[in-house]
């Protein structure tokens, strides 16, 4: 049987491989496991083979599994409760965001990806408790314009970055994409494109970002070529959602 473990390697290794196919540093390229529908010993058993960023998409699911999370590795490392730093986990929000959800996300993850609107980072700015790192945002751009979803149109983008780069209690990283099923490769490299572009604009007008996040489980090696610095990477590690559905009804 394919453990958690076994998987993640697998992972680790197409990272790896796409980077030095992209004469990049495999090193800069860093992997954030998706544990959203899984539960905490799913979590746990990543953590045991050496993962340490997590994403999860829905609020009370994953502010939960934070919580146990860090009950279970503050038991497990015999540490004191008190002890801020010693589960040493970050969490990634990557879902959509309502604004009445925005203070439990401000308060219990690292990262947020999914910033599409300035009143959702207001909110975060605001409800950040001050005794906590800054909250670390990407900016979510919608690349493929013709079925808009969420995130930003690129029209848009610089206004929204410039305005979220200068509130306090964040730190604007990066940006975010999720591309349009395709099964064109041709058609997904060039959304990660532009998503790497548009970047280049803000770096250029004197934002500092250092971040792509782009890429999931089919499509790792092409968001790699491009660019992506956080490939967000789900079923290949934990298994098939819908499967799991199933198999738990
Ligand atoms: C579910 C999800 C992923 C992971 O998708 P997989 O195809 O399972 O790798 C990545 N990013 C976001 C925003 C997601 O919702």
């Amino acid at each position: 049987m394919t453990t958690i473990a076994d998987r993640l390697r697998v992972v680790e290794q197409r990272i790896a491989a796409a980077a030095r196919a992209a004469g990049r540093d495999p090193a800069a390229v860093s992997l954030l496991a998706v544990s959203k529908t899984w539960g905490p010993d799913a979590v746990r058993e990543a953590v045991a083979a050496g993962q340490r960023a997590f994403g999860e998409n829905y609020v009370q699911e994953g502010a939960d599994k934070v919580e146990a999370l860090r009950a279970m590795r503050l038991a497990e490392l015999g540490a004191d409760e008190r002890e801020p730093a010693a589960p040493g986990l970050e969490w990634h929000f990557i879902g959509p965001l309502q604004s009445n959800k925005t203070r439990r996300v401000a308060n219990t993850f690292d990262w947020v990806h999914s910033i599409d609107r300035l009143k959702i980072a207001e909110r975060l700015a605001e409800q950040r408790a001050a005794h906590l790192a800054p909250l670390k945002l990407c900016i979510q751009v919608n690349v493929s314009a013709e079925d808009s979803k969420s995130g930003v149109a690129p029209e848009q983008l610089g206004a929204l970055a410039h305005a979220v780069a200068a509130l306090p209690r964040l730190q604007l990283r990066g940006l975010m994409c999720i591309p349009e099923p395709s099964a064109d490769a041709a058609v997904l490299r060039a959304r990660f494109a532009l998503l790497r572009e548009l970047q280049a604009g803000l770096v250029a007008d004197g934002l500092a970002l250092d971040t792509l996040s782009m890429g999931m489980s089919q499509d790792i090696e092409l968001a790699v070529a491009e660019g992506a610095t956080i490939v967000r990477v789900g079923s290949a590690i934990f298994g098939d959602r819908n499967r799991q559905a199933a198999t738990e009804k």
